[in-house]
């Protein structure tokens, strides 16, 4: 099989320009590791639709096949993990969102109001409505509190999707640690995955994680404690959802050297980043085309925009971990996709794929710029990076071989 094509040698080209200058190109960035699928009915006629056809994480967007496809035909990635949450992250909110959806899918579905309560929405009485809401209720907490079947199901597809596309698909999971260091599902433990990004989402649980987030030592046990789980491959956005006062807190040379020792990578989480670009740079009321100025507003958001590594006293400490070969992944942590359009019905799901906007790639050729100058700071080389890794490289350091 040959994929070759023009901008093939173009990406090629980036990276020995690059590596000429001793830098990093973004094409030596070979695939996502941390992603979220989803796969819905575009025009629900009833919850119950929702109910039976909904497949990835709840807060994904884009389905599986279409993200894999555009991962490897547009971005000419040489992997990706699809690492769905093991639970979701936000159950809570997940079930108000969800149930605030479905009440208004069964008030507007006239037929259903008919055949139910013979009756318009307008002649429904209190009890009714009250009865409705209590069903979207009931309903909306079958999708939000998911098991493993869920997680069953997109394992079952990559491999489906796996043998259609030049491209390694991992299978991954983004597994929720608990407040007592365990994960949310076995399948983990039963060594179901290649590759475990392990996090720690608060709203989980949120009485049992209150006193972990306000005690530095106790949030830092906890991230610990994921690290060294021999199941655990990237220790995913530490300090989310936690007060920047107890972020700095922590003792990073200790984070730094544990995980150099389990061979886990620190995550460097960029959802923020992306959402940013996608919400704010590419708002063309906000910056009109002929405007400019989005690029000084960018700059200066970027330090924030990129965790960890724009921290010189976090750097400061895992600076001697990265010349012994501490690792990172470079995350998108990927939810959406603005170059994707897609719909599902029952039959299945369409999809195409949009040009990659300019302003897009000036972003990413700036923001390329200043993580040269992070790398710069802090000793990292490519080999540092699991990103620019090859799929047989990747899945030695998964395995923690050698
Ligand atoms: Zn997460
Ligand atoms: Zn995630």
């Amino acid at each position: 099989m040959s994929f070759e094509t023009p901008q093939m040698d173009s990406a090629q080209r980036r990276r020995q320009q690059a590596e000429a200058k001793n830098e990093l190109s973004v094409s030596h960035w070979q695939g996502e590791l941390h992603s979220h699928t989803s796969t819905d009915i575009s025009e629900p006629k009833i919850p119950e639709d929702i109910m039976e056809y909904r497949e990835g994480s709840n807060c994904g967007k884009i389905p599986l096949e279409l993200l894999t496809r555009y991962h490897a035909q547009e971005m000419k990635n040489s992997f990706m993990a699809i690492t769905e949450h093991s639970r979701d992250a936000s159950p809570e909110k997940a079930v108000s969102g969800i149930t605030d959806w479905f009440y208004g899918m069964y008030l507007n579905n006239a037929d259903w109001l008919r055949q139910r309560f013979g009756k318009t929405k307008e002649d429904l009485d209190s009890a009714e409505l009250a009865q409705i809401k209590a069903l979207a209720w009931e309903n909306a907490k079958a999708v939000a509190h998911y098991g493993d079947e869920r997680l069953e199901n997109i394992l079952a597809k990559i491999d489906d999707e796996s043998g259609r596309l030049p491209m390694r698909i991992f299978k991954g999971v983004e597994a929720n640690m608990l407040p007592d260091g365990s994960f949310d599902t076995d399948m983990v433990e039963q060594g179901r995955f290649d590759l475990v990004n392990c996090s720690i989402h608060p709203e989980v649980d949120p009485e049992g994680f209150a006193e972990i987030v306000k005690d530095p030592q106790k949030y830092q046990d906890l991230v610990l404690q994921g690290i060294a789980n021999p199941k655990t491959n990237i220790m995913a956005h530490i300090g989310h959802d936690v007060d920047q006062e107890v972020v700095k807190q922590l003792d990073w040379d200790k984070i730094g050297q544990a995980a150099f020792e389990n061979k886990v990578a620190i995550e460097i989480n960029l959802r923020k980043l992306i959402k940013f670009i996608y919400r704010e740079l590419m708002d063309y009321d906000k910056f009109p085309k002929s405007d400019t100025s989005w690029r000084d507003y960018f700059k200066e958001k970027l330090p924030e925009l990129v965790p960890i590594l724009s921290n010189p006293l976090i750097v400061y400490e895992l600076k001697k971990y990265f010349e012994q070969g501490l690792s990172i992944a470079i995350n998108t942590d990927e939810h959406e996709n603005k170059f994707i359009d897609h719909a599902t019905d029952k039959e299945g799901t369409q999809g195409e794929f949009k040009e990659r906007d300019k302003r897009f790639w000036i972003a990413i050729k700036m923001l390329e710029r200043y993580f040269n100058e992070l790398f710069d700071q802090a000793g990292i080389k490519q080999k540092n990076i699991i990103n620019t890794y090859t799929p047989e490289q990747l899945e030695k350091f998964l395995q923690k071989a050698g």
